[in-house]
């Protein structure tokens, strides 16, 4: 799992909002894009993200 203080340091690279984890994956919760968590790593690439 994303360690918590990790995650609040974490923002959107498309928009800077902020993210949380569902699904194991990050999500945006401004713009709702969704990004990978590969090996225990969030992957915030504009071009990795799902819409
Ligand atoms: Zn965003």
């Amino acid at each position: 799992m994303i360690d918590k203080k990790l995650l609040a340091l974490l923002v959107c690279p498309a928009c800077q909002g902020e993210v949380q984890v569902k699904n194991n994956k990050i999500v945006c919760i401004q713009c709702l894009r969704s990004y990978p968590i590969v090996d225990g790593i969030p992957v915030l690439l504009v071009d990795q993200a799902e819409h």
